[in-house]
């Protein structure tokens, strides 16, 4: 389609930078109510749809793509095992973090398996998705018509939405000077390994004085783990046998089997955030305006929710005229986002803590701190609340 007709830009009411969750998600809920959008993506189709980071859409995810009738569709998976295990030296303890939600379980859901199901359902609706375009500019973003320019194509619309993750352009695009930025990193490392081990019993968290691990079900014959590192050092080195052996000991499972392992990160462990997360008609969605550490699963149900925002206040702007959504965005994805910054440092900070001999005043705070968990239920139950992810 050639998008400067007779030296005019082709015009659509959305242009949306960037085919990840965020993306994908906000293209489908502007699709199902009718407003016009158009998506373009740097990378190819094969790409983006074989990307494996996050696994777990949060109860609240849920609801909302079942508000637009795709809960089923693009939500359903596994609900996640009632309880999580934390593991303390070895000795197990079971949290219900469902039931303590009250009845809210979160979705095992692979983040390629999400942006498979979403593009899919985008492009069975008539979507238009343009996938390995370069260059893409946002432009004119303080006036009533914004362009976004790409390749040797342009597209005038009336709001820009950039949701082209951490390194996009779009929060590039805004001037100096109009964002304020925070950032934090934890000081931990955090390598994640794939491997076809067999699924542990119930999702597992463990503290140990020799660092923290992990343990998640991809699939009846699949396991993702996660291990602490030493900051400074790069553990996609270490010899897989040195990596079960870790992976026994800080589990405290002589028994766990080793298998082949096919996939080896480096995760962040940092932080940011940039405020506002709009400028004139461009609004930045997910990890665009903020990413997060993994501890709490929430970086890609935050991408969602910021999604969710946008839509409906872009729905209420071009039906009703009503563009206080549209003005009370930032601030109310900004609400969120640091409620989950707090948990997901809180969480993080207790379940390393912990076991980290090197500082014993710290380490029995992070022990009160979990044992909480386990005595006081109203502590329980706030802990269950955040991991189902919150309404407002
Ligand atoms: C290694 C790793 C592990 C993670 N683990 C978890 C986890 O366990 N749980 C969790 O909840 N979260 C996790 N996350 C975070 C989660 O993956 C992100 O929060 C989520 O992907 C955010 O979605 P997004 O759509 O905002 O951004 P992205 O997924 O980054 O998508 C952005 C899209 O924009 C495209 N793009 C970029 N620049 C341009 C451009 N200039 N023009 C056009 N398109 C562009 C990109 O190609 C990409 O398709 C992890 C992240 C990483 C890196």
């Amino acid at each position: 389609m050639d998008d400067r007709r007779g030296g005019m830009a082709a015009e659509t009411t959305v242009v949306i930078v960037g085919a990840g969750p965020a993306g994908m998600s906000l293209a489908n809920f502007l699709q199902r109510r009718g407003v016009g959008c158009v998506v373009l993506e740097a990378r190819d189709r094969e790409y983006v749809e074989g990307r494996q980071r996050a696994g777990v859409i949060d109860h609240r995810a849920e609801e909302i793509f079942g508000e637009f009738g795709l809960a089923e569709q693009v939500a359903g998976g596994a609900p996640l095992e009632t309880l999580l295990e934390i593991r303390v030296g070895g000795v197990p303890r079971l949290l219900d973090v469902p039931g303590l939600a009250g009845g809210r379980p979160s979705r095992l859901v692979p983040q390629q398996l999400l942006v498979q199901r979403l593009i899919r359902s985008f492009l069975d609706g008539g979507g238009d998705l343009r996938f390995g375009v370069g260059d893409v500019t946002p432009r004119d973003l303080d006036r009533e018509r914004p362009r976004v320019t790409y390749g040797d194509g342009e597209l005038s619309c009336s709001y820009v939405a950039g949701c082209d993750g951490f390194h996009g352009v779009s929060r590039r695009s805004v001037p100096d000077g109009v964002l304020t930025t925070y950032s934090f990193d934890h000081g931990i490392g955090w390598y994640t390994v794939l491997a076809e081990s067999p699924a542990p019993r119930y999702p597992l968290m463990a503290v140990s004085r020799h660092g923290f691990a992990a343990q998640f079900a991809r699939g009846p014959h699949a396991s993702r783990f996660y291990l602490q590192h030493p900051t400074g050092e790069d553990p996609r080195q270490w010899p897989d046998e040195y990596t079960w052996e870790q992976l026994r000991l800080r589990l405290g499972d002589d028994g766990l089997r080793d298998g082949r392992i096919t996939g080896r990160e480096v995760v962040d462990m940092r932080s940011f955030v940039a405020e506002p997360m709009a400028y004139g008609k461009m609004f930045l969605v997910g990890d665009a305006a903020h990413i997060i550490t993994p501890m709490g699963a929430k970086g890609m149900n935050l991408a969602i929710a910021d999604a969710y925002l946008l839509a409906r206040a872009i729905v209420a702007a071009e039906r009703d005229g009503d563009v206080s959504g549209l003005a009370g965005y930032s601030s109310a994805c900004l609400r969120r986002t640091w409620d989950y910054q707090e948990f997901s440092r809180w969480y993080t900070e207790m379940m390393h803590f912990a076991g980290d001999e090197s500082d014993a005043f710290r380490r029995r705070l992070a022990l009160a701190r979990l044992d909480r968990l386990f005595s006081s239920p109203p502590a329980a139950a706030a802990f269950a609340d955040l991991m189902a992810g919150t309404a407002v």
